[in-house]
């Protein structure tokens, strides 16, 4: 890989505006996701985190302003055909409750390839190994697993590529709140899980929305702060607790007063 490439975004927004009735969400969002980078997004519930994920997959189109995929900008109606794999790991898992975990897992090669059942059955199981489950629990349903069996089956859906073709392999994961409603163990357990998963390379970068401390100084490289639909701060995890950004503060001191509303 050139210099260069190394140094173009992988994921850039320029200028993203969005509003659902009338109430702007985003607001002049500028935004880049790099090659080889653990980006965290942070902020309080309600400023657009969540929105700006959905935007970077083409899930939600943007009212203004302009996102570039791999160097190419993406209009609506791109989000299957985009020059770049973006997977997305949903808050709440998002399996089919009617699909086994093979089924959910495979779902990608199932519908979209030609390789044989036998081997998507393979790679299912070397998915869900690597995400430290037992690949016996491929036959089981979801509703027979615990919440956070799902969430690792949720990562091995992303992590699935398709070996004969080589487009496919998984260069972003972008996690939604990762460990919303997870205990403090468990939450450790998944942070490891989602830097483990970039430094074996089953992604190239990874970006998390998340408000938890834990979270956050566990796996960003890089800190974007948002508040009320800006980007109010960027800076790495030591700086956090250096910056005398009133944002950084008010929300890593759990402030009531400041400039947070
Ligand atoms: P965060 O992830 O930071 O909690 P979100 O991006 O989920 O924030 O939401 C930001 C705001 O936009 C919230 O007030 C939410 O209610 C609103 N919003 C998000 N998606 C929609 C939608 N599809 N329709 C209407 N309002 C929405």
């Amino acid at each position: 890989m050139t210099d260069s490439a190394v140094r173009e975004p992988l994921i850039e927004l320029r200028g993203i505006c969005k509003s659902y009735n009338g109430k702007a969400v985003l607001d002049h969002v500028d935004l880049q996701l790099f090659h080889d980078e653990a980006l965290v997004i942070v902020g309080p519930s309600g400023t657009g985190k969540s929105t700006i994920l959905r935007i970077m997959c083409g899930l939600t189109e943007p009212d203004e302003g302009e996102v570039f995929v791999g160097g190419q900008k993406v209009s609506a109606g791109d989000a299957g055909n985009l020059s770049l794999q973006i997977a997305m790991v949903f808050q709440q898992a998002a399996l089919f409750d009617s699909l086994t975990v093979e089924q959910n897992v495979g779902f990608m090669l199932y519908e979209h390839s030609k390789l044989p059942r036998k081997r998507i059955q393979e790679l299912v199981q070397e998915k869900l190994k690597l995400v430290g489950l037992d690949p016996a629990i491929a036959r089981q349903m979801p509703a027979e697993l615990s919440g956070g069996q799902r969430k690792r089956v949720s990562f091995a859906r992303a992590i699935m590529e398709d070996p004969a073709n080589p487009d496919d392999d998984p260069q972003v994961i972008l996690y939604d709140e990762p460990t919303a409603g997870l205990d403090p163990i468990a939450s450790t357990v998944t942070e490891q899980l989602i830097r483990q998963l970039k430094d074996q390379g089953s992604c190239d970068s990874f970006v998390v929305i998340t408000h938890q401390e834990s979270t956050i100084r566990n796996t960003a490289d890089r800190v974007v702060m948002l508040s009320q639909g800006k980007v109010r701060w960027q800076g790495t995890v030591p700086q956090i607790d250096t910056c005398d950004n009133p944002y950084v503060r008010q929300f890593f001191e759990g402030k009531t007063t400041g400039p947070i509303k």
